[in-house]
C-alpha cells in the first residue's frame, strides 16, 4: 500500500485510520501487506530501524536522496526518508498553504515507493491512495513499463476523497519526468492542469473507493469535481468498499481515555461521561437530562461547517446543548468561535485537533451531528453508533450506507433548516427515553469492523491477479 498518512505515526483523517487498520485485517485472509509513507518531521527516527541506505532517485537530472526506514508495527511499515522534502512542519503545507514542490515531493515519494518493491518487499500489487499516490500507475505505464521487476504488477487505486486531487502546472510533468504523452484527457491533464489524481483514476489497472454510494455519486457532475467523465468512463472496473472501524480503539467497554466504561447491557457509564463532558467545555448541569449534540470534526465546508453554524440559533431555541471539536479552514474556525460567543453555556467550542477529546466526546454526547455536504465514507458516525451516540447525519455517501432509520436520524437537503428537521426528530425522539435507548442499543450492537471490508479487497486482489 501506498499512502500519504498510516495511523498513529501521521494522522490528519481517516485515510490515516484505512491505512493504518486494514494490513492487519487483511492478514486474516493470507494477504501480505506492507505500506509504505514519508517520513515526515513529526515521526522521531530514533525510534524507526534503518533498513535500506541509500536509494537515490532521479528526476530528469535532479538527484535526491532518500533512504528508507521501518517502523515496529504488526505489518511492515516503510518509511520515505528524504529530509529536504519531507523533514517539514506540516504533510502537505503550513498555514492552510500547500507546499509549492508537492508535485516533486510526492513524485519522490511514488518512485521510492517502487524502489521499496524492488528491493525490499515482492510485490504483485501496488493498492494507492489518493493523489499521492497517484504516480505509482503513471509510472508503471510510462518510465517502469518495460523493467522486469514490475513484470504482471497490477495496480489498484482507492479514492478517498476526490475534493482532494493533486493539480499542478503543465511544467510539473518534465519537473517529475513523466512523458508529454500523458497530457491528454483520457491521461493525466484536467483543464490545462496536470492531475496526479487522474494518474490512479486514468492509469491504474482498477479503482475503488470507500461506500457504494460515493462510487456512484462521484460518477456526477454533482460529486465529480470535474472528473465524473474520467470515472464514468472507468465505471466498469469501479467498486464501492465501505471503510470498516478499529474497535480496539473505539468501543466503550473498553476505552481507557473515558471516565468510565459501558455496554449496551449497561449504560450507566455514558452518564458519567456526560456529566465530566459537560463540566470540562463549562456547561451548566441542567444540561444533563437535555440532548447533548456532539461534532468533531475538520472545520471545512465538506463537512457541512457552514449549514451548521447557520442552524445555531435554531439548535439553541430546540433546548439542546453543543459541544464541538475540530480545527480546519479560519473561516469555518471563526464561524464556532462566533457561535460560543453568541451562546455562551449553550454551546462550546474547543479549536485544535485531540484524539482523547474525540473519544470523550463521541462517549459524552447523545447525538452526534455530521451534516456534510458529500461523504466519502465518514468514520465517526461508524464510532458514534457503537458508542449509542445517535448520529443525525446528512444522506449522502458513506453516511448513507451506515446509518438506517432504526439507529439514526438522515435529512436530504443540504441546508440549516433540513438539518434543523432532523434535530427536531431526534429531540422528540429523545422525550421516549425507552424508545431512545433502544435506538443506541440497536447502534451498538451493530458491526462495522474491518473484517467485511478486508473480505471484499482480499477478493478483488485476488480478481486482479486472476487466481
Ligand atoms: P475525514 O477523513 O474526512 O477527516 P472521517 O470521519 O473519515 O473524516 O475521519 C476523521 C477521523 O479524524 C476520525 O478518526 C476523527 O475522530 C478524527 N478527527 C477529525 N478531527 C479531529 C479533531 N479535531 N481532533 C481529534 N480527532 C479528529
Amino acid at each position: 500500500m501506498v499512502s500519504s498518512e498510516a495511523a498513529p505515526l501521521a494522522k490528519t483523517g481517516g485515510l490515516a485510520d484505512v491505512v493504518g487498520a486494514l494490513p492487519s485485517a487483511l492478514r486474516g485472509f493470507g494477504d501480505d501487506v506492507a505500506v509504505v509513507i514519508p517520513r515526515y518531521g513529526s515521526i522521531d527516527l530514533k525510534s524507526l530501524r534503518r533498513v535500506f541506505d541509500s536509494l537515490p532517485i532521479y528526476l530528469g537530472l535532479t538527484r535526491y536522496d532518500t533512504s528508507i526506514y521501518q517502523a515496529a508495527e504488526e505489518f511492515p511499515l516503510y518509511l520515505v526518508d528524504c529530509p529536504p522534502l519531507f523533514d517539514r512542519k506540516g504533510f502537505y503545507g503550513e498555514t492552510g498553504v500547500d507546499y509549492p514542490d508537492n508535485h516533486i515531493r510526492f513524485a519522490v515519494f511514488a518512485r521510492a515507493a517502487l524502489g521499496v518493491a524492488r528491493y525490499l518487499f515482492r510485490t504483485e500489487i501496488f493498492h494507492c491512495h489518493d493523489w499521492q499516490a497517484g504516480l505509482v500507475p503513471a509510472y508503471l505505464r510510462t518510465a517502469a513499463a518495460t523493467d522486469p521487476t514490475y513484470l504482471g504488477v497490477r495496480t489498484l487505486f482507492t479514492i478517498h476523497n476526490l475534493g482532494y486531487q493533486g493539480l499542478f502546472p503543465k511544467t510539473a510533468l518534465a519537473d517529475v519526468a513523466l512523458p508529454a504523452s500523458v497530457y491528454r484527457p483520457d491521461g493525466m491533464e484536467f483543464f490545462g492542469h496536470v492531475s496526479y489524481v487522474k494518474g490512479g483514476i486514468s492509469f491504474a489497472d482498477w479503482l475503488s473507493t470507500v461506500s457504494p454510494t460515493y462510487a456512484r455519486e462521484i460518477q456526477t457532475p454533482e460529486f465529480g469535481f470535474g472528473l465524473d467523465g474520467a470515472l464514468r468512463s472507468r465505471a466498469g472496473v469501479l467498486t464501492g468498499i465501505l471503510n470498516g472501524v478499529d474497535y480496539r480503539e473505539w468501543s466503550p467497554e473498553t476505552d481507557t481515555l473515558l471516565p468510565a466504561r459501558y455496554s449496551a447491557e449497561d449504560l450507566s457509564g455514558k452518564r458519567v461521561c456526560k456529566e465530566q463532558l459537560l463540566r470540562e467545555f463549562g456547561l451548566p448541569a441542567e444540561a444533563l437530562d437535555r440532548p447533548l449534540l456532539g461534532v468533531v470534526s475538520r472545520f471545512t465546508r465538506q463537512k457541512g461547517t457552514d449549514i451548521l453554524a447557520h442552524a445555531a440559533g435554531g439548535i439553541v431555541d430546540r433546548d439542546v446543548y453543543l459541544v464541538a471539536l475540530g480545527s480546519g479552514e479560519p473561516e469555518y474556525e471563526e464561524f464556532f468561535r462566533r457561535a460560543a460567543a453568541e451562546y455562551p453555556g449553550r454551546i462550546a467550542v474547543k479549536i485544535g485537533f485531540d484524539n482523547a477529546l474525540a473519544h470523550r466526546i463521541e462517549a459524552g454526547a447523545d447525538v452526534f451531528l455530521m451534516p456534510s455536504q458529500y461523504e466519502p465514507c465518514g468514520l465517526n458516525q461508524i464510532y458514534s453508533l457503537k458508542y449509542g451516540t445517535v448520529p443525525v447525519v446528512r444522506a449522502t455517501g458513506g453516511l448513507d450506507d451506515t446509518i438506517e432509520e432504526s439507529t439514526g436520524f438522515k435529512f436530504i437537503e443540504y441546508s440549516p433548516e433540513a438539518l434543523l428537521g432532523a434535530l427536531t426528530a431526534a429531540t422528540q425522539a429523545y422525550q421516549d427515553r425507552q424508545g431512545w435507548q433502544e435506538m443506541m442499543r440497536r447502534g451498538m450492537r451493530q458491526d462495522f469492523s474491518w473484517k467485511a471490508s478486508a473480505a471484499a479487497y482480499s477478493a478483488l486482489y485476488r480478481q486482479l491477479l486472476g487466481v
